[in-house]
């Protein structure tokens, strides 16, 4: 409609990329801490939110908001569009080819959780096997785990090797007659590791295995295709690619979404409900009971928005340079061990410095007003498989800069004691 914010943006008149013009786009840029202005490396963690997502949520609130039920009234019907709008957008952006595959949740964890509580439950049972990476966050282990516990089911480990890839040979010993699901994750968020995916869900396709991809990392920094991944789930949040928390993606194929019973009862997702019996909605609506977090799917289909226009080929392009030069520039300095050395890496530099624990490195870089994580990274497996408990861990975005990376290492170079 009129009004509609977002539809121009810096970046139309910076074609094809200008990252100092997208800068302009993510007022949070524009913050200073510790006297500096502030270097956002925790992109791993979350994303900053452009401009026309910020104002996408609050014309929301200004002009549209009502619970979605299309026949009440005119804001319902504003409301419920906006709503349904940002469902396609997430169909076109991932290329499903169904929007009705399209199931908003809260996030990755809920998208896994529903998953695991609905299909899981209906189809794990004793003696059962679900295999996981050595690289998975915490997000693709317990819910497997809590199922498995909870069935007599056993959850199997696809290892890596030293650089932090997956070896495919020995995840093709793993799959057998009682495997049920393969679960993991398209990039590492500890590492970076970009996993062979199509590979491994080809496999396990091949032996009649049902797959979840985890797309928590992948969906900012590369073109994503449902449709040739080939995948029965793919799952992803809407805050680490530049839209809102609490927003997030279940996409699962049609017949499996189908043959799934709901995990949560209530409002929404039922046709008909007497004492007796409930009937239930078709697919997403049986998946989406109760209110749903409507201004932020609206917010996210902003932010989809957004990286259209910027451009995801643009994007990875943009980010593999910067990985580059920044893991060139880390691994000049004596101490820095890196974590993770996969031949394909996205935006994830982990590493740790010797003679200094990774709190206080991350300390020095936030007085100089560079923000990383130090942690484990709710990925505790795989840094235990190197040998480490936590790590810094800077997470690169595409309005990041080479001057920014340049003010991190400078940072690692004093503390290493060299110039
Ligand atoms: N999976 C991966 C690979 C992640 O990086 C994350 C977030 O850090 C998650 C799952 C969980 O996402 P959320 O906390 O948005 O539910």
């Amino acid at each position: 409609g009129a009004g509609l914010p977002g539809a121009a943006s810096v970046i139309d008149r910076h074609p094809p990329f200008d990252v100092h013009a997208i800068r302009r786009d993510f007022p949070i840029l524009q913050e200073r801490v510790n006297g500096r202005q502030l270097v956002w490396f925790d992109n791993a963690a979350t994303t900053h939110k452009p401009q026309s997502v910020i104002d996408r949520i609050s014309y929301f609130y200004t002009h549209e908001n009502s619970n979605i039920h299309r026949a009440a009234h005119e804001l319902a019907a504003r409301a419920t569009d906006a709503y349904e709008g940002a469902r396609e957008r997430v169909q076109r952006f991932i290329n499903a080819p169904d929007v009705n595959e399209v199931i908003f949740v809260r996030g990755t964890t809920e998208a896994i959780n529903l998953v695991a509580k609905s299909w899981g439950a209906q189809h794990i049972g004793e003696g059962d096997e679900i295999i996981v990476s050595h690289l998975e966050h915490h997000a693709n282990i317990v819910p497997w785990q809590q199922l498995a516990t909870a069935k007599g089911a056993r959850l199997r480990v696809m290892p890596v090797d030293d650089s932090g890839q997956i070896l495919l040979d020995e995840y093709r010993q793993l799959l057998n007659a009682r495997t049920k699901l393969v679960a993991v994750t398209q990039v590492s968020n500890a590492l970076g590791t970009v996993t062979p995916i199509k590979e491994i869900v080809a496999l396990a396709r091949r032996a009649g295995v049902r797959t979840l991809v985890d797309g928590a990392q992948s969906i900012s920094h590369m073109r994503v295709d449902v449709q040739e991944l080939g995948a029965d789930f793919f799952v992803f949040s809407g805050h680490k690619v530049f839209g809102p928390t609490g927003i997030g993606v279940v996409w699962g194929k049609r017949e499996v979404l189908e043959d799934m019973p709901p995990w949560q009862g209530g409002g929404n997702m039922i046709a008909d409900v007497t004492f007796e019996k409930t009937v239930f909605q078709p697919i997403p609506n049986k998946f989406e009971a109760g209110t749903g977090n409507i201004a932020d799917a609206v917010g996210l289909g902003a932010a989809i928005d957004y990286v259209n226009r910027v451009g995801i080929d643009n994007i990875a392009c943009y980010e593999h340079q910067l990985l580059e030069y920044g893991t060139e520039q880390l691994k000049r300095i004596n101490g820095v061990r890196l974590i993770g050395t996969a031949a394909d890496k996205a935006s994830v530099m982990s590493f740790v410095l010797a003679g200094h624990s990774t709190e206080e490195v991350g300390r020095a870089l936030n007085d100089e007003g560079v923000a990383v994580r130090t942690g484990h990274h709710c990925a505790q497996p795989i840094l235990r498989r190197f040998g480490v408990e936590t790590t810094v861990r800077p997470s690169l975005a595409f309005y990041n800069t080479h001057d920014e990376i340049d003010r991190l290492t400078t940072v690692i170079r004093r503390l290493a004691g060299q110039r």
